[in-house]
């Protein structure tokens, strides 16, 4: 059987991290595109992408990285992607197709949309799928098999450049699925946002405790701390510019969850044993529900 044929002629990756650089592997390994080039501002982090032969060039001024490419995909934090979309906007083919992997959505359209030119059509894309690992080292072209990934154009894209970018994740192994933006990031707020926040939390609050006590939380960690450590160990630029960018969504829910804290904390102080049985069924339940899908 002869391979389908590639999706774009240049694909152009800017900021070639754990995602950008798994996107690479994926297209290079399942001929995604006939060109991979990305940009970095760093001379080693370029120097590695040459090195693992994930791309065929890499530049250090992104606009380099996205003239002439036909698919441009923003792999950096979501703080930066306005900044970028300014200076790469006038050097953009007509009919190019301008996407980023960026973990918020609604922002992201906010800060992109307004600088591209006419014919060039944004499709923001948000693939669920990562690991506590950082840099090009990290990726790994199967990290999309089997997960979702969210597209979230605008009303009035037409629909073969949104298929288009749908392939190219369904290529990666990705099951694909489109969303309003703002559902985007309500939902992300609960599954990924609110997660992180509570990791960050606890992982802290061990942190600040005294010496002799925190050596104990690392020694005993299996029962449960060390699962928090993980998610905590995720890069803190990446999880800043997320919690400043879903303010809104990530504020209604931890008010939320306060409140379901607050609930919980009662029921132990006024030793409701079946209050805290009932809650504890209920969420294994959600457990079962995710090994069903197969997201476990
Ligand atoms: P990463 O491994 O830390 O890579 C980030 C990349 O962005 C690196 O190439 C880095 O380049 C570059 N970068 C960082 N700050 C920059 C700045 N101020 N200006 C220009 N370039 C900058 O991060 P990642 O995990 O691949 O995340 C990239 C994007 O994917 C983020 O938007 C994140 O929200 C999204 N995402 C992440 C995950 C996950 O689990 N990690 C999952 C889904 C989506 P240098 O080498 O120059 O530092």
């Amino acid at each position: 059987m002869t391979a389908p044929a590639p999706l774009f002629d240049r694909l152009a990756l800017i900021g070639i991290g754990l995602i950008g650089s798994s996107l690479a592997r994926a297209a290079r390994d399942y001929g995604l595109a006939r060109e991979i080039v990305c940009s970095s501002r760093n001379a080693a982090t370029r120097a590695k992408a040459m090195e693992l032969g994930i791309v065929e060039a890499a530049f250090a001024d992104p606009i380099d990285a996205a003239r002439g490419a036909d698919l441009i995909v923003l792999c950096t934090p979501v703080g930066t992607f306005g900044d970028l979309a300014r200076s790469i906007a006038p050097h953009l083919k007509p009919g190019a197709i301008v996407s980023d992997v960026g973990s918020v959505k609604e922002a992201v359209i906010r800060d992109v949309a307004p600088h591209l030119p006419e014919g060039v059509h944004l499709v923001p894309a948000h693939p669920i799928a990562g690991t506590e690992f950082s840099g090009p080292e990290a990726g790994f072209a199967t990290l999309f098999q089997g997960r979702w990934t969210i597209l979230t154009p605008a009303v009035g894209t037409p629909d073969e450049v949104v298929e288009r970018v749908a392939e190219l994740w369904r290529r990666c192994g990705s099951n694909v699925e489109r969303m309003d933006p703002a559902h985007h990031d309500r939902v992300l707020a609960i599954t990924s946002h609110l997660p992180h926040l509570i990791a960050y939390t606890i992982v802290g609050t061990a942190s600040d405790l005294e010496e002799d006590t925190k050596s104990e939380v690392i020694k005993f960690s299996a029962g449960g701390f060390r699962d928090f450590t993980r998610i905590a160990a995720s890069d803190p630029v990446m999880w800043r510019d997320i919690f400043l960018t879903n303010r809104e969504a990530v504020l209604e829910i931890l008010q939320r969850f306060t409140e379901d804290l607050t609930a919980l904390q009662r029921a132990i102080r006024k030793g409701e044993g079946e209050a805290l049985h009932d809650h504890f069924t209920k969420t294994r339940a959600i457990r079962r529900g995710i090994i069903d899908a197969r997201q476990a």
